[in-house]
């Protein structure tokens, strides 16, 4: 059963930070707007070193005791927004087009549920509000600045657009793919078109480096096995009759698999050293990892379905996403479950029709809140449980 007081307090929310989306590490007003609203609601901040995005704390009477995460970023893309909503986007080619505006109003339906609770909570929740998620290094940002050191369980949430509106999906392992992205720059000799033999050539071996390369993925990954290579952005002369001197190739590899990740890019860079070089070019390769995988704990991952169910919600399994996330970086340090709630929109994330239905706003606030206080509480009835 939907919680109406607390729906109709989001949407109007919803609707303040879907017209008002801002970019990686440039989220002040956004930043502002959610400090008001935890202040109006009597909700300590702390003082973390952040430039954009804030973590808040709900402290039980009991001052030993364990500590939890819950997390939302609250970054948007550079996308112009074309979507059915009754209030777009006010930032001329900034958009909400991840939904991270439908997490950071969850996060604080959270908030506001779990204060009137705070004195019983057996320890600590922490409420974090990522900024940057969309490239900008945020989660980074906030390991470093040690605030998460004493947590022992982290939980995040994203919206779906696959799913129908309110459907919570979570499955064990991994949900979001290891993101790295590679850049091949092949140095030859310019001249004159008409002149090609006193010339090295680029732009022949960078064509067969895109077709070869396809055969990485086709011809050396296990067909059980998912990987993705797109080269997706390619750079060469300047005119019809002049051969240039290089040639740029750019693209991703995507992984299930944090260390296939890097195996991918060295069978990649064998290709182009190994096409570029026969052709008497200087092959320039470099490589960096974005995002490692997501891993969801078992034990956590089953929580969070039993939670969602206890409240009456539909619970499936998680449909798995090419797409990198950052929380990611957090499972690395701390045992967590990423978990997305179907919003029902008729577009992909990322696009510029994405429209994420604020009537499972409240769901996703009561979800979010139940997995802090049962987390806690399983913890201190169970101190060597502590995953
Ligand atoms: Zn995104
Ligand atoms: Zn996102």
């Amino acid at each position: 059963m939907p919680n109406r007081d607390l729906q109709g307090i989001l949407e109007s929310h919803f609707e303040w930070f879907h017209r008002r989306p801002e970019l990686s590490n440039q989220e002040h007003e956004t930043t502002a707007h959610i400090r008001e609203i935890l202040e109006a609601a009597g909700i300590e901040i702390l003082d973390v070193p952040l430039k954009t995005g804030l973590v808040a704390r709900l402290k039980g009477s009991i001052s030993e005791g364990p500590v939890v995460a819950l997390r939302s970023d609250i970054d948007a893309l550079s996308i112009t927004e074309v979507s059915q909503s009754p209030y777009p986007s006010e930032h001329p080619g900034v958009m909400h087009a991840c939904g991270h505006d439908f997490h950071l109003t969850s996060l604080l339906g959270a908030a506001v549920l779990l204060q009137k609770e705070r004195d019983t909570l057996p320890g600590a929740i922490k409420l974090l509000f990522q900024p940057a998620e969309e490239g900008g290094n945020g989660a980074q940002q906030v390991l470093d600045s040690g605030v998460l050191d004493d947590v022992q369980e982290i939980y995040g949430l994203h919206t779906s657009a696959e799913h129908e509106s309110g459907i919570i999906a979570v499955s064990p392992g991994a949900v979001n793919a290891a993101v790295g992205a590679f850049r091949i720059l092949l140095h030859g000799k310019g001249g004159h078109a008409a002149l090609p033999h006193f010339c090295l050539d680029p732009i022949p071996a960078a064509a067969q480096i895109i077709s070869a390369a396809q055969t990485i993925v086709s011809r050396t990954i296990s067909p059980f096995d998912q990987a993705v290579l797109s080269i997706t952005h390619i750079e060469a002369g300047t005119t019809w009759n002049v051969i240039p001197p290089e040639a740029l190739l750019e693209g991703t590899i995507r992984t299930f698999n944090t260390e296939r990740l890097s195996e991918v890019s060295e069978q990649l860079e064998k290709l182009a050293r190994g096409i570029g070089e026969n052709m008497g070019l200087k092959v320039e390769y470099s490589w960096q990892i974005n995002t490692v995988a997501t891993n969801n704990d078992p034990l956590l991952s089953g929580f969070v379905a039993d939670t969602a169910r206890n409240l009456g919600f539909t619970v499936v399994p998680a449909v798995p996403s090419m797409g990198g996330e950052d929380f990611a970086l957090y499972q690395q340090r701390i045992p967590g479950a990423f978990w997305t709630i179907g919003v029902g929109s008729p577009q992909a994330l990322h696009h510029p029709g994405f429209t994420a239905d604020p009537a499972a706003l409240s769901t996703a606030a009561e979800l979010m809140a139940a997995l802090g206080v049962a987390a806690l509480r399983r913890m201190a009835d169970n101190p060597e449980r502590a995953l």
